[in-house]
């Protein structure tokens, strides 16, 4: 599953005197989010070797992991079940994410927000699994088996190029930048960007539990008032970065990952010389176009 690793150039990067080049992992599939996919692969391919039919798991109704678990459980051969958050939407016409899902045969189950909000609870989840005879994935798709997909991802990257000094990558829960982590030998550091506000300490967690690799750091203050929040900001930012380098970054991760990145250069925070890897984690199908916004 290799995925493309590409230089960006730029006269403020030469000004700068860094490098910066990007791992195109929103190429790995035209829309799914590449890094809910490396996520989840080991753990598929055990569930298949283990016997497993059926597979349940959780998300909003906009959720690149619904999108992408919907499109990695058909091409595995599991009949699937998504619990989406909000009954409110059982009677109306379903959104694009939701739709594609369907149409990849996952059954939805709309649930109101306060069922939803029992998701990581034991006897919830046991109810359900045995409601639907299904194993259990959480949202997000983070699981013990997540970061032998983000290790391969390193590895990937360390074929590419000879060396890097950084890696950055934008953190919902965590699992993908933990996995990273869990795949760098020490000497590279790792800069996490979080999406949402107040989970640098789950983020943290999250890397402890993946590996001992203590050479991170988690950049708050870019989170432009929360996830998925509008920003015209951030939406000039990524039709700037568009037309630029001609890649199509989206609102919810990896353009304020990019924002960032290029906020942090201007203010010096990497040393003349370094080189850094930007993950592009995909998530393409939750682009908003900005006049339907
Ligand atoms: C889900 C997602 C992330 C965040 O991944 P976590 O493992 O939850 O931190 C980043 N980028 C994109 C495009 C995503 O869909």
């Amino acid at each position: 599953m290799l995925s493309p690793l590409e230089k960006l150039e730029h006269a403020f990067l030469s000004e700068r005197q860094v490098e910066v080049w990007i791992k195109r992992d929103d190429l790995i599939h035209p829309i799914i989010s590449g890094n809910k996919y490396r996520k989840l692969i080991y753990l598929l391919k055990k569930l298949k070797n283990d016997g497993v039919k059926r597979v349940l798991t959780f998300g909003g109704a906009y959720s690149n992991h619904i999108h992408a678990s919907a499109y990695a459980f058909k091409k595995f051969g599991f009949e699937s079940i998504g619990v989406i958050r909000g009954d409110e939407l059982k009677n109306k016409p379903l959104n694009k994410t939701l739709r594609f899902a369907k149409e990849n045969g996952m059954q939805l189950d709309f649930v109101s927000r306060s069922e939803y909000k029992k998701r990581n609870d034991l006897d919830y989840l046991k109810w359900l699994s045995k409601k639907y005879n299904a194993y259990i994935i959480p949202g997000g798709g983070t699981t013990y088996c997540s970061k032998f997909g983000l290790i391969d991802m390193v590895k990937e990257i360390n074929q590419q190029i000879n060396h890097f000094d950084y890696i950055v990558c934008a953190s919902g829960t965590g699992g993908t930048f933990a996995g990273i982590c869990a795949g760098l030998n020490g000497f590279e550091k790792a800069v996490a960007i979080p999406v949402l506000k107040g989970i640098a300490d789950d983020v943290r967690k999250k890397v402890e539990s993946f590996s001992d690799f203590k050479n991170f750091k988690i950049i708050e203050g870019y989170e432009f008032g929360g996830y998925g929040k509008k920003s015209d900001l951030l939406m000039d930012f990524i039709d700037n970065f568009y037309s630029d380098f001609g890649i199509q970054l989206e609102q919810v991760y990896t353009g304020k990952m990019m924002y960032a990145l290029f906020d942090l250069i201007k203010n010096n925070h990497f040393k003349s010389g370094s080189r850094i890897i930007a993950v592009h984690t995909g998530g393409l199908q939750g682009l908003l176009k900005k006049d339907i916004v």
